[in-house]
């Protein structure tokens, strides 16, 4: 449940106003989009006593919140979420969220290398799989432990923000000081156990969609990680499986605009895993930013051909360079930047 409030409303009837409704069961957290205060109300709502709450002058509409997620919903926080990761890097700001780098962490020389270039162009994080989901357990599974230190070493060098995905509530602590953003997998996006942890955090996490998510079970996902406290989720949209063979996944375009109308949460784009195909992640790159995302997470290889995981989807970084350039004046056209 919402209940406008007058912009006005000073503190002391806001905390008047707030303590009729709170309760053992029902917790409230208050917003304010450019015209009112608002009261959002969430747990048992039959202990709400509604006839009291509107004998209050300040109360301007009370509604109910059909759907099931309320932190992620905008109708809880009308304003876009800005997550800050320092004075001059915020994600979901006007500035897009560039993450590049390749798919898994395999040496030092691979990572600076790549981190530098993909600096160079543009890139405002570095991506880089240190313990990876495969699909078969013959598969390189990634450097693990050895994978952090790289990437905190390219960090060093370059500068360039930490995006690394968690698997194991057993790694929690070291992600927690190792990396900047934590990316939950697209596997994992139900796996309430992991985004229970990481909601006590005050870490920015990527939230990759679920292979075969509605978007009402993501932005649920999300509200895991918010009700225990972590306010700072981006959501991936990264494809989706559906009938078609062609390409690996289905780029959801359409998530991005209704990511926008339901939540205030930043929403970025990862064409690589989307279709699995290295000459598309241009054109989608462009698709996804013209429709209105916060960001793109792109998988970018020195020598993709030689990759030990998803060389086919990689670009290189002089792709990289024309891309980011062609993404420029796009972007420009809808007030961001790169
Ligand atoms: C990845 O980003 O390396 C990855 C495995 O992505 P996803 O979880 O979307 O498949
Ligand atoms: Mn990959």
């Amino acid at each position: 449940m919402i209940v406008k409030l007058e912009k006005s409303i000073s503190e002391k009837r806001l905390d008047e106003i707030k303590e009729l409704v709170e309760g053992e069961d029902i917790s409230v957290i208050i917003n304010e989009s450019s015209d009112e205060k608002i009261m959002g109300i969430i747990g048992n709502l039959q202990d709400v006593n509604l006839k009291l709450l509107e004998k209050c002058s300040e109360v301007k509409e009370i509604c109910k919140v059909d759907e099931p997620y309320k932190r992620a919903s905008r109708k809880f926080h009308p304003k876009n979420t800005v997550i800050k990761m320092n004075d001059n890097l915020l994600v979901g700001d006007k500035e897009l969220m560039m993450i590049a780098g390749p798919c898994s962490v395999e040496s030092e020389e691979q990572m600076i290398e790549i981190a530098k270039r993909v600096k160079a162009s543009g890139a405002n994080f570095l991506r880089g799989g240190a313990f990876k989901p495969r699909t078969s357990p013959y598969s390189f599974q990634g450097l693990k432990y050895e994978g952090l230190k790289l990437l905190k070493k390219a960090k060093e060098v370059t500068g360039l923000k930490i995006v690394t995905e968690l698997m194991s509530t057993d790694d929690i602590e070291i992600f927690n000081n190792d990396v900047d953003v934590i990316q939950i997998g697209a596997r994992n996006m139900q796996n309430f156990d992991l985004l229970k942890k990481v909601g006590k955090l005050n870490k920015p996490i990527l939230l990759k969609r679920g292979i075969a998510a509605t978007i009402e079970e993501w932005l649920m996902s999300a509200e895991y990680i918010m009700s225990e406290g972590n306010p700072n989720v981006i959501l991936c949209e990264r494809g989706i499986r559906t009938y078609e063979t062609s390409m690996r996944n289905t780029l959801d375009i359409s998530a991005i605009p209704m990511i926008k109308k339901l939540s205030h949460l930043p929403i970025i784009v990862d064409p690589s895993h989307a279709t699995g195909i290295r000459w598309m992640v241009n054109p989608l790159s462009k698709a996804a930013v013209a429709s209105g995302c916060d960001g793109l997470i792109i998988e970018v290889h020195n020598n993709p051909d030689k990759a030990l995981c998803d060389g086919k989807q990689s670009i290189t970084p002089d792709m990289y360079d024309t891309l980011v350039n062609e993404l420029r004046p796009i972007a420009e056209v809808i007030n961001r930047s790169i």
